[in-house]
């Protein structure tokens, strides 16, 4: 599982992530090119899904990470931002 206490830096903010385990394998920037591109060490999320398309492609490039280094934590992240307030 994805631990975003390592989130890689570039990640736009939102529910999907790639950590800093990644690899550098280059499926879910294959998988998800819409949302996944390849940063100077790390993959990382350029784009947030924004439709039912681009979010099976996230799903799927989660799976299939060899590392998981993807992480989703939408419903954590929430929680975070009650707290916050
Ligand atoms: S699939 Fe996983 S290991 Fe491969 S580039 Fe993407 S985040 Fe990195």
């Amino acid at each position: 599982m994805a631990d975003r206490d390592r989130k890689v830096a570039e990640n736009v903010d939102g529910p999907y992530y790639v950590d800093e385990s990644c690899i550098q394998c280059g499926n879910c920037a294959e998988v998800a090119p819409e949302n996944f591109t390849q940063g100077e060490e790390f993959y990382y999320v350029y784009k947030q899904p924004e439709n039912d398309e681009e979010l099976e492609n996230c799903q799927q490039a989660l799976e299939e990470c060899p590392v998981d280094a993807i992480g989703d934590d939408g419903e954590e992240l929430e929680e975070e931002e009650e707290e916050e307030e």
